[in-house]
């Protein structure tokens, strides 16, 4: 059987070593170039590869073929590949087969990485030999192929689920939907809906599908497609209360599931805002269902710290808090971010604008913000809407003169917020290296 891989990056490496070992006649082909890192590992394992290129006779005599995440489907080569009729399929659909473990998969809008962290950490706390994939940290495919775990944590991205056939989580998570990656979708939201929703297409009754009950998109596709869905449904709600879910009660999270009860002290979840109590409720959700122990799930929730550039914690100056929110590419993570603001709030905003619509965050910038700091090439949009509401607003080219401003313009109390509801291109390498870059400018001060 010979497996052609489109795209040597992780997924695609990962799938390789898998490829290999279950004896396919491996090809991985690279339109751009691959990391030397990849390279030496694909060579160290007799893997052929190309980069720069797809060679059609290389590519197209493939039984079948694994997709990275990242390449459309309008590609040419993946076009061709579809017209032929060879199946097209992503790393979780290629590697699952491989293994016996659980899986629990988790997507969404905003709010994957966290929930998936904080699943993770419940699951090993309670000393589950579980593994962590998806779009964090190591291939799926790759640890598949190294080593042995009885559960897997995976974050799913819209992408990976338009690659899959058979692929079934047993515990499935929706965390919400919110307009994203359109231009993948013909800009067709629905369509973006639909593949958010393949996660449950092959569950069972004996699965469960744990979801935002609140959330516009998914309540409307839940009631239209009921035959569709055969899981045990899950809802969590920081409004509504279930007989069988998650909600709040009395500044208390209940997570009720078979009969069984878990209730804990907001005040002691350790992560904080209300898009993370609704995290911490579909987290909590697997861990019930899974039966781990009472105790273990207080511990873990009490002291899990969150994820790096999500909400994160910097230092505190002056009595100023500096938060880095880095990974708030998108006006829905600024809502939260915003909305879990307490003092008053200097606000670091500005990027490469994927087509924002800032209104929505209208009420909460003129109830907590005291002063903007934009940090963008093109920062027209937000001084145009936020102009008129917010009195001190200040355009800079680095983000060491944002940190500079931002303590200039704050005071014992306040908090600054680097929270830029766009991607990071213009001016820095990635979300990553901007949060990087704000934290060490911080610790400059
Ligand atoms: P994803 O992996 O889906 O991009 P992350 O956990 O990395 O999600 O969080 C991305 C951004 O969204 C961060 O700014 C974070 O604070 C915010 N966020 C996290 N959870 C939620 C949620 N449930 N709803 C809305 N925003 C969220």
């Amino acid at each position: 059987m010979r497996l052609v891989i489109l795209g040597g990056g992780e997924s695609g490496v990962g799938t390789a070593i898998l490829g290999k070992k279950k004896g396919y006649d491996v090809f991985v082909s690279d339109f751009g170039k691959i990391k030397d890192s990849y390279k030496e590992v694909l060579i160290i394992n007799g893997i052929a590869w190309e980069e720069e290129k797809h060679t059609e006779d290389l590519v197209l005599n493939a039984d079948l073929v694994m997709k990275s995440p990242g390449i459309p489907d309008k590609s040419p080569i993946v076009k061709q590949l579809r017209k032929k009729g060879i199946p097209v399929i992503s790393e979780i659909e290629f590697a699952a087969p491989f293994t016996k473990a659980h899986f629990v998969g988790i997507t969404g809008s905003n709010g994957k990485t966290t929930t998936t962290m904080l699943t993770y950490h419940l699951l090993k706390t309670a000393g589950l030999n579980v593994g962590l994939a998806g779009n964090v940290g190591k291939s799926f495919a790759w640890q598949v192929a190294d080593n042995n775990y009885d559960y897997y944590v995976i974050e799913l991205s819209s992408f990976q689920l338009d690659g899959i056939v058979e692929f079934k989580p047993d515990i499935a998570i929706i965390t919400n939907i919110s307009p994203d990656h359109l231009d993948r979708y013909d800009y067709k939201y629905q369509n973006y809906i639909e593949s958010k929703f393949r996660i449950t297409m092959n569950q069972t009754e004996k699965d469960f599908l744990i979801y935002d009950a609140n959330d516009e998109a998914i309540s409307e596709w839940l009631s239209k497609n009921k035959d569709k869905v055969k899981a045990k449904l899950i809802p969590f709600s920081l409004t509504d209360e279930f007989t069988e879910g998650a909600y709040l009660k009395n500044n208390k999270m209940e997570v009720k599931i078979n009969q069984e009860e878990f209730t804990m002290e907001t005040e002691y979840i350790a992560l904080e805002g209300k898009h993370n109590l609704k995290n911490a409720m579909a987290a909590t959700s697997v861990a019930k269902i899974l039966q781990i122990r009472k105790e273990t799930i207080r511990e873990s929730l009490s002291n899990f710290q969150g994820v790096e550039h999500r909400l994160e914690k910097v230092l505190k100056i002056q009595n100023v808090q500096y938060i880095n929110d880095s990974k708030a590419t998108n006006v829905n993570s600024v809502f939260f971010a915003l909305d879990s603001m307490n003092t008053p709030t200097v606000w670091i905003v500005g990027g490469v604008d994927k087509g924002n619509d800032y209104h929505e965050l209208m009420s909460l910038v003129r109830e907590k913000v005291k002063a903007i700091i934009c940090l963008g090439v093109d920062n027209k949009k937000i001084i145009d809407t936020f102009g008129n509401v917010v009195d001190i607003m200040v355009e800079v080219n680095s983000m060491v003169e944002a940190v500079r401003m931002a303590q200039r313009l704050s005071e014992k109390g306040d908090t600054v917020l680097l929270s830029p509801a766009c991607a990071s291109f213009d001016l820095f390498e990635n979300y990553e290296d901007r949060g990087r870059q704000f934290k060490q400018a911080v610790k400059n001060l």
